[in-house]
């Protein structure tokens, strides 16, 4: 059975990222202020969701020119709750929609831990100024990786760089 949790109107909605170049990883804190549930993902699919949101807010703002932006509802923090998150999700696919004037933002996942084959599925609601703030940070965080190599654009790891165009 499906574990469903649903956030309306969160407060928190940020990228995080832990550990050293190279061996970072990266979660959302997504839910109120000590309300929250730790989503985890790849650094490939923070990257899709920074140019996701990008396309999401072009396509949004031409289809609907006359939207309000509702910005100063936002009230974005980089609050870390000092409670254990609700649940702990691992990321399989994100959904992007709108609703109303809000975004919504549809993950499937799975939970994490002894019962990880368990699925979720996390609907949670934001304005979009949130989605375009949330965008901004997945696309800084991930360019904020290990330098790349000039020769042959892998990224280039702290202890060196075998590269394979050296030969
Ligand atoms: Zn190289």
């Amino acid at each position: 059975m499906d574990k469903r949790y649903e956030l309306d109107q969160v407060k928190l909605l940020s990228v995080y990222t832990m550990g050293e170049p190279g061996k970072r990883t990266f979660f959302l804190i997504i839910g109120q202020k000590e309300d929250w549930i730790r989503v985890w993902l790849e650094k490939e699919q923070l990257e899709a969701l920074g140019l996701a949101v990008d396309q999401f807010l072009f396509t949004l703002s031409r289809e609907h020119p006359d939207l309000p932006r509702n910005e100063d509802e936002t009230s974005l923090s980089d609050h870390v709750p000092s409670r254990m998150p609700s649940a702990e999700l691992e990321i399989d696919q994100i959904v992007l929609g709108f609703e109303g004037e809000w975004a919504a933002l549809d993950f499937l996942a799975h939970v994490v831990g002894p019962q990880s084959e368990e699925t979720a599925q996390l609907t949670c609601r934001a304005a979009l100024a949130q989605l375009k703030e949330l965008g901004s940070q997945a696309k800084s965080v991930c360019a904020a990786g290990r330098p790349r190599c000039v020769l042959c654009g892998r990224p280039i790891d702290p202890e060196g760089h075998t590269c394979p165009s050296d030969n």
